[in-house]
């Protein structure tokens, strides 16, 4: 039996709960979904309690449920800066997370110029190997994965440049500096993952893209987060619809776990002078799919989906009357 005090104190966080305004830092998800032409559709089985689904004709649809650090935008996982909120039986999302996520994904808007020209970067090379799996390294992995990508975007008429055309050293630094030099209209980094010392079963899919200013990356500890501005910012709204449209054509190919879109301010995205995503293809640390990475088949579905996630994004982006 409760004793009366706490009972009290319940009635006094409900009554709290009711009078509670929304927060300058908040938004409710179903008015700022609506004026970017979304509506609310009906639940579905296995929705959970505290759930809303919002979408409609010409949008995708997102799943938000309260609590979570994610979304999903027609199944794929976008992770937010501040999780999912709940106020006066409304879920809530932080301001910039609509800035960031929501309008991105759900208000397109055509580039000025087409998208031609794109660089892949495979990860390390050289005498830095990354991740390494018994039978293989990453940088090797990772260059034959891109060498892939390169032909099957070519087979689409784009122009493909590496930022390493065979197993040498490159500073992080020096690879966006090539997007600059090349002008390229897009970057994409290519890596495989690995997860701690003695976790041979984490596995699963990882689309990054730069952290916009004043929020806290994915997998750092809030309160340790470095929010800073970068040059890459600028390309926000692209990045992270770049990252969708890539995350979703990996998870549809590979039928690997989405680990979702997340944001990091790596390197090789902070100065970049166009859009750009950092991948990391499945775990080499997991026994099933560090067995998988070794094998051309995978490598080859990695990098059928990574070119047809970019050309998604290219058609998304064409400017009007091509
Ligand atoms: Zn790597």
């Amino acid at each position: 039996m409760e004793r009366p005090g706490s009972i009290l104190t319940a009635a006094l966080a409900l009554a709290a709960a009711a009078t509670a305004e929304l927060r300058a830092a908040d938004v409710y998800l179903g008015e700022s979904l609506r004026q970017l032409g979304a509506t609310v559709l009906p639940a579905q089985k296995g929705d959970r309690a505290g759930s809303e689904r919002h979408g409609g004709a010409g949008k995708p649809t997102l799943y938000a449920e309260r609590d979570r650090d994610h979304v999903l935008v027609d199944g794929v996982k976008v992770m937010l800066s501040e999780p999912v909120g709940l106020l006066k039986g409304r879920l809530t999302v932080a301001r910039v997370d609509y800035d960031k996520v929501l309008v991105p994904l759900f208000w397109r808007t055509a580039e000025r110029k087409a998208v031609r020209r794109i660089m892949l970067d495979p990860g390390h090379g050289g005498n830095d190997p990354g991740k390494q799996h018994a039978k293989y390294n990453e940088k090797t992995v990772a260059f034959d994965t891109a060498v892939r990508v390169k032909a099957a975007l070519e087979q689409q008429g784009f122009e493909v440049l590496l930022t390493r055309s065979k197993d040498a050293s490159l500073d992080l630094p020096a690879r966006p500096a090539l997007a600059g030099k090349f002008a390229a209209d897009l970057f994409v980094s290519i890596h495989y993952n690995s997860a701690g010392t003695n976790d041979t079963t984490s596995e699963g899919i990882e689309t990054y893209c730069l952290t916009p200013p004043g929020t806290r990356s994915t997998n750092v500890a809030k309160g340790k987060a470095d929010v800073s501005a970068e040059p890459g910012n600028r390309f926000d709204a692209r990045n992270l619809q770049l990252a969708w449209c890539v995350q979703r054509q990996l998870l549809a190919r590979t039928r690997g776990e989405d680990r979702g879109v997340r944001r990091a301010r790596f390197a090789v995205l902070r100065t970049l002078p166009c859009p750009g995503i950092l991948i990391e293809g499945g775990f080499v640390s997991s026994r099933r799919e560090g067995a998988l990475i070794g094998t051309p088949v995978y490598r080859q579905q990695v990098a059928e989906a990574i070119a047809a996630g970019i050309a998604e994004y290219a058609r998304a982006v064409q400017p009007a009357g091509r």
